[in-house]
């Protein structure tokens, strides 16, 4: 049955049979029981599927990927034990040492890091883009060795809204896939994979947990992109995986299951960043109320945004849905139903103003978080981005004044009176 996005929220992922719990079960046990040595070499060889160890798979959390899966309209999924290894896993199942990416330079400062940092020392190199790069400045940007392009929907916290259509074609025209993280809008908001995305990952410690209880990843892949009309390209997905006696994935898994299943098989297995049943059960709680729990962000923070631009103490309002904001139109193109409920903003006079506004609060807490149903703000650049220079800062579009606010489902007049009292302090 194909059903609406609302109904896969409460539904996919999990079908009891006749007897069977109702709600989806934790399978809180790191190993599987088989009759037979034959049946669990099976598994070991990848030529059955099913169960037998927690690292590699666990059936509450393939329950909960299914759900993503549905939701995104991918191919495959799978759950990990955050977003930083999740955007890990997506671009090292396809780069190798000596090998080169692109990326739009608004990104998550974890991801950043991961990137110009710690996978530059495993010999991947990155160029950084401008997201609102033209389609000849990003098809500058890449090489023979280029394997991936990588963005965020909605950047975090630049709130950048990427132009998807033409980065996907880019990416094509190049013969590689293109990434997405779809953290922010979720895909209540923008399924990235219907706009040309390839792959889609998420930090699920974000809207789609919801009450900031676990953190999570997914990557999503669309079974889309044809990894043998590129075999060359991508030689781990296109020839014999010494490690499983010479499967080759695109051929023995197909074009809509040699990702994931490489991504499970190998770095899963190598690098082990797998997910509690747990927690994946909890994650689960939360997308049974995506659907309604995205709209009401949305409709707070629109009308908090209204309330701060119209307020004389604010500097500058970001948030997409404002008219005249710079991404606007964007927004009304890949964001019909609202983007989401974080915005950024500063005030007049500068550092100072900001840490005093910031005392005042008493409904938004400051916490190193966003995207739950709790209201909340952040000052990034004496937090999460710390470690970057001001010009880093500002080439990732975050401005040293910046205060991000994570707008919760509280009611929206309560937020506002909170926010116009500290104003009133400053
Ligand atoms: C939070 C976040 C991440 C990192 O996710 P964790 O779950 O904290 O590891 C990656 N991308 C975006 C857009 C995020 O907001």
């Amino acid at each position: 049955m194909d059903y609406k996005i609302d109904t896969n929220c409460v539904q996919a992922g999990y079908t009891p049979k006749t007897g069977e719990p109702r709600v989806l079960p934790i399978v809180q046990s790191t190993t599987f029981k088989y009759d037979t040595s034959e049946d669990m070499g099976k598994l070991f060889d990848l030529e059955a599927s099913g169960y037998f160890y927690t690292r590699l798979a666990n059936p509450t959390c393939d329950s909960v990927a299914a759900k993503l899966c549905a939701l995104e309209g991918g191919s495959a999924a799978m759950l990990l034990s955050s977003g930083q290894a999740a955007n890990f896993f997506a671009v090292f199942n396809l780069a190798s040492a000596g090998d080169h990416v692109v990326a739009s330079a608004a990104l998550y400062g974890g991801t950043f890091n991961l990137f110009s940092v710690t996978m530059k020392r495993m010999g991947i190199e990155f160029t950084f883009v401008d997201p609102d790069c033209t389609e000849e400045e990003l098809s500058a940007a890449f090489r023979p060795n280029t394997k991936a392009l990588f963005g965020e929907t909605i950047a975090n916290p630049a709130l950048a809204v990427l132009d998807l259509e033409m980065f996907a074609r880019v990416a094509h025209a190049h013969g590689v896939p293109l990434i997405i993280d779809n953290t922010f809008p979720t895909p209540v908001g923008c399924r990235p994979i219907e706009w040309g995305a390839d792959i889609v990952t998420h930090s699920t410690t974000k809207y789609l947990d919801g009450h900031a209880t676990s953190v999570g990843g997914a990557i999503v892949d669309s079974g889309k992109f044809d990894w043998m009309a590129h075999a060359d390209k991508f030689p781990g997905l296109t020839t014999p995986d010494e490690s499983y006696h010479g499967i080759v994935y695109a051929e023995k898994f197909g074009q809509g299951g040699a990702f994931i299943t490489k991504c499970v098989a190998q770095l899963m297995r190598d690098f082990g960043s797998s997910p509690s049943a747990f927690n994946a059960f909890l994650l689960n709680l939360g997308m049974e109320t995506l659907h309604v729990r995205m709209p009401k962000h949305c409709a707070n923070a629109q009308a908090v945004a209204e309330f701060l631009q119209a307020h004389e103490k604010v500097a500058w309002v970001q948030y997409c849905g404002l008219p005249g904001d710079k991404y606007y139109e964007r927004g009304k193109k890949y964001l019909p139903n609202g983007s989401c409920g974080v915005l950024s903003f500063g005030v007049k006079g500068g550092r100072a103003a900001a840490e005093t506004f910031m005392k005042r609060l008493k409904l938004a807490a400051i916490v190193t978080h966003v995207a739950d149903a709790r209201t909340c703000i952040l000052h990034p650049a004496s937090s999460t981005h710390r470690q970057m220079s001001d010009e880093e800062l500002l080439a990732c579009g975050v401005a040293p004044d910046l205060m991000r606010l994570s707008v919760g489902i509280e009611d929206v007049e309560d937020i506002i009176a909170d926010i116009r009292g500290a104003l009133e302090g400053i």
